[in-house]
């Protein structure tokens, strides 16, 4: 009984003479092309056989003493034909090779090489399969309090990240992984502490090294990306370098001018009014506002809208009675 032979430089898409950067180039495109994250659902089962595939070639061209032996076998049989070892290949069958993961390799590897104990491809120099994990893409809210002052704010997000049972392949021994379903992959939930500066801006982007997606077979971790939004605040528009905000006064305060206090980044922030202001009138704050790339702050414009009390007392309405008599008087003239 044979196995079907694998054409591994067919597999990979390269050529017999290719060189090993050749190789390895190839591998992380196909393998990357074919990861089962990357992947909808319905075409995942394809994905992770195709990944499955890619790594089993790569883990045989990509080690040279391994490839040599592979090379041996010729080049008159074809991918997917039948094949068998010949007995004077016996003792390979025996061989073991610890640096590299091959839990769950096509039986036309194992009769090559035989069967191999998993999961023992930490380091080394054999170490040959290890791609790098996904970057993975987040949003992270701001208060715009938060985005002003900086500092550590807690950040809780999930992601598929890889079956560490099955280190993605979906398969476990010759059977399907029971861990994730063959899936490969699992639902990860981390919660990080991100550093934000002081005065960051809605649409920045922050990276945390190591932070994505884990690597199959100990690649590195990919990163992850945060887009920073900043939450609408119903006090503070940020306009440039420039926070505006709306203050109400009192009508006798827009004539008489006086001192009211005002909310700023820094703090509430009394602000001395002007007699005679205007409805609308812009009042500037100096460098209240966001920091510049220059180094300087911007300013908080203060926009007056005079307001009327909702409840006035009788004492209140017979002054404003009088006011009014008085005007009459006034135009008389
Ligand atoms: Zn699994």
């Amino acid at each position: 009984m044979g196995t079907p032979y694998k054409d591994y430089y067919k597999i990979l898409g390269v050529d017999q003479k290719a060189t090993e950067s050749e190789i390895k180039t190839a591998f992380r495109k196909a393998a990357r092309k074919y990861h089962p994250d990357l992947h909808i659902k319905s075409e995942k089962a394809e994905a992770e056989e195709k990944f499955k595939e890619i790594n089993e070639a790569y883990a045989v061209l990509g080690d040279p003493e391994k490839r040599s032996q592979y090379d041996l076998l010729g080049t008159n049989t074809q991918n997917g034909q039948q094949w068998q070892p010949s007995p004077d290949m016996g003792g390979y069958g025996s061989r073991s090779w610890s640096q590299t993961d091959t839990d769950g390799f096509s039986d036309f590897f194992e009769s090559l090489f035989g069967r191999q104990m998993p999961g023992n491809n930490r380091g080394g120099p054999g170490k040959t399969r290890s791609v790098r994990g996904q970057d993975l893409d987040s949003e992270l809210e701001l208060t715009l309090e938060e985005a002003c002052h900086g500092g550590k704010k807690s950040l809780q997000f999930s992601f598929r990240g890889l079956c560490p049972s099955c280190g993605g392949t979906g398969v476990s021994g010759q059977k399907t992984c029971l861990k994730c379903g063959g899936t490969g992959s699992r639902k990860v939930v981390r919660t990080l502490d991100v550093n934000i500066p002081a005065f960051i801006r809605g649409g920045s982007k922050i990276r945390l090294k190591g932070q994505g997606g884990e690597g199959p077979a100990n690649g590195n971790s990919g990163d992850l990306l945060l887009t920073v939004k900043i939450l609408p605040n119903s006090n503070f528009t940020l306009n440039g370098s420039d926070l505006e905000t709306i203050i109400k006064i009192r009508p006798e305060q827009a004539v008489l001018g006086g001192q009211i206090p005002v909310p700023t980044m820094d703090g509430e922030v009394i602000l001395t009014i002007p007699p005679m202001v205007h409805n609308g009138k812009k009042l500037r704050m100096r460098s209240k506002g966001w920091l510049e790339k220059e180094g300087n702050r911007g300013d908080e414009i203060v926009k007056i809208m005079i307001d009327i009390p909702r409840f006035v007392s009788p004492a209140e309405k017979e002054i404003y009675q009088r006011l009014a008599d008085l005007e009459k008087e006034v135009h008389k003239l």
